[in-house]
């Protein structure tokens, strides 16, 4: 070993023992006489004091921002007056007896642990630097922190830790596949996985009961903040077990992973339905850190004079001391509706004694007026906002403005919900085919089935699935489904779907041949690591909990993959270009 402390076990029982440390040089203060620098390594940082007459080894003046350097000194009390009592070793220093430079640092593209953060793309480009600043080393540390703790939960429960393989052919998880050449069979490609879901069910068919991975997935879809190309899931798959089972087992561990990161209470998620949360919030992930629930008030209004509120679904949202909002802030309300495809908005501010003040008031009658303030639950300086129209757009546009005033911070901690009963296909393409809502191999809900089995075109819209969601705060965190388990029931989701037998066969024929040779029942679930990290972690953007991210547009600029590839490699693929851009050749 260079050292025998790390900064972080510096304390003040140390004080007159001599230690030898290895860091980079954080801060300096050079007037020309004694050197101070902070000394920084991967447990925190010291200051470490070298006077220039007593140091052997080097001319501490030569001493440069980021140089690598190990030291020899003695730990001492710092004199009276510049203890730093809030930070950590502010009370002590190492008196510095010798230096070496172990490597030198040029001038640096970036700046290294500052508050304010550098340009993204140069982040990216000099990521090692960046890492070297608390940030990064706090959210890959903790990253760390939660996939140990997931490790351990899956493995007290007697899951099996499996790798599935990298190259293969394509899972459909509704994103595009990111392909491989084969150079032994030219002509031909891998996929590289969107997730690992049809190994792992043939896992279960392979009687491994209870499986769980730490698995990289690639999607190549256009990156954002809570999506990059390659991401890394916690998969899990058991048989024998329902969705129930599986919510509960799931909801567990991530609650026990929370309590154990952010050292406070954490419940184990909550039940809603996809029904329930579209009608209630107007979304199928429904931030509850605040309560503003979207009310259903159709039949307040169901024998109403006033054309606009004629309509199928009336929704309503109560935003609580917000009656006296400005015409300008509730003019932007509207348009923000209208924007939405909502024919308008109707605003009404509720006043002492049951009256109100809105520009439609007087097309509403005293019934109506009293019975909408009574379901809405309204108090006087309350704002009431309406819509009206089909119930999934005023949901919709109700659940868009509901955001608007939910306001976040960061102490409102973390809100786990089970999202359940989704429907199991999300619309009809051109060609009138339903499009699965989660992957084509989830089950239907068994009181379902009889429709599911006989339905056809927008009927089957109705069809509930067994598929739920882990939503937290507004982000999907993970989605898992009990699968389909029958080949018969497989092979018409696929028929569905306008997958001919022989596509099916070509691309599934092994699950659906597995499924021939006793099959459990079986289910399971994955969620996104970097987007639990980033929440932990209180992170907007995923990038900050992921070592060598990409940018935006998919580069990596410290490396700068994609690149192209030499004309001989692509030769020994069997692959031609078919054009090149301009710019990619230059
Ligand atoms: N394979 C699914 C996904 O990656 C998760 C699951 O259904 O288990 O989203």
């Amino acid at each position: 070993m260079m050292r025998t402390h790390l900064t972080s076990a510096l304390e003040t029982a140390l004080i007159g023992s001599t230690v030898e440390l290895c860091g980079w040089v954080a801060k300096r203060r050079d007037h020309g006489g004694v050197v101070f620098i902070d000394l920084r390594d991967a447990g925190g940082v010291v200051q470490v004091v070298v006077d220039p007459s007593k140091v052997v080894g080097v001319d501490p003046h030569l001493i440069r921002s980021e140089f690598v350097l190990r030291v020899v000194g003695v730990v001492k009390d710092r004199p009276e007056g510049t203890i730093k009592s809030d930070t950590a070793n502010g009370a002590i220093e190492v008196a510095v007896d010798s230096v070496e430079i172990l490597a030198a640092c040029d001038a640096l593209p970036i700046p290294v642990d500052e508050e304010v953060a550098a340009d993204e793309s140069l982040r990216l480009k000099y990521r090692y630097l960046d890492l070297r600043g608390r940030r990064l080393q706090g959210n890959l540390r903790l990253r760390a922190r939660v996939n140990h703790l997931l490790r351990q939960a899956f493995d007290e429960r007697e899951f099996i830790e499996v790798e599935t393989p990298l190259l293969i052919a394509s899972t459909p998880e509704g994103a595009r596949d990111f392909v491989v050449p084969s150079r032994l069979t030219p002509g031909s490609f891998y996929a590289l996985p969107q997730s690992p879901q049809l190994f792992k069910q043939l896992l279960m068919v392979g009687g491994l009961d209870r499986y769980f991975q730490i698995a990289r997935c690639l999607r190549d879809e256009d990156p954002r903040a809570d999506r990059q190309f390659e991401f890394t899931q916690l998969d899990m798959e058991m048989s024998f077990v329902d969705s129930d089972d599986v919510m509960d087992l799931v909801g567990e561990i991530v609650a026990s992973v929370i309590r154990d990161v952010t050292q406070e209470s954490a419940d184990n998620p909550g039940r809603m339905t996809w029904a329930d949360a579209m009608a209630t919030y107007g979304t199928e992930k429904p931030d509850l850190r605040f309560d503003l629930p979207i009310s259903n008030v159709t039949s307040v209004f169901s024998a109403t004079e006033f054309r606009a509120f004629q309509a199928d679904s009336v929704g309503a949202l109560r935003i609580p001391e917000s009656g006296e909002l400005t015409r300008a802030r509730l003019d932007s309300l509207i348009e923000r509706a209208q924007s939405l495809g909502a024919p308008g908005l109707v605003w009404i501010r509720v006043r002492e004694g049951s009256l109100i003040d809105s520009p439609v008031a007087k097309f509403l009658s005293e019934e109506e007026k009293s019975a909408l303030l009574t379901k809405t639950n309204a108090q006087p300086g309350d704002l009431i906002l309406l819509a009206a129209g089909s119930l999934a757009m005023t949901s919709e546009v109700l659940g868009v403005i509901r955001k608007e005033f939910c306001v976040v911070t960061k102490d409102l901690g973390l809100h786990t919900i089970w999202v359940t009963d989704f429907p199991l296909f999300e619309g009809l393409d051109d060609k009138g085919n339903p499009i699965s809502s989660h992957h084509p191999f989830t089950a239907p809900h068994p009181d379902d089935l009889d429709l599911f089995m006989h339905a056809e075109g927008e009927d089957l819209l109705s069809v509930r699935s067994q598929a739920y969601d882990l939503v937290v705060n507004g982000w999907e965190l993970g989605s898992g489904s009990v699968r389909i388990h029958s080949r018969e029931i497989q092979e018409r989701v696929f028929s569905l779907l306008g997958i001919s037998p022989e596509l099916a066969h070509a691309r599934f024929g092994f699950l659906l041949e597995a499924f021939r040779y006793g099959a459990p029942p079986h289910a399971g679930f994955a969620f996104g690591i970097d987007r639990l990290v980033a929440l932990l972690a209180g992170e907007d953007n995923i990038r900050e909990v992921i070592a060598f991210p990409k940018t935006q547009s998919g580069a990596d600029p410290l490396t700068n993959a994609p690149s192209l590839l030499e004309g001989s490699q692509l030769k020994s693929l069997g692959l031609s270009l078919a054009a090149k851009k301009k710019e990619s050749r230059s």
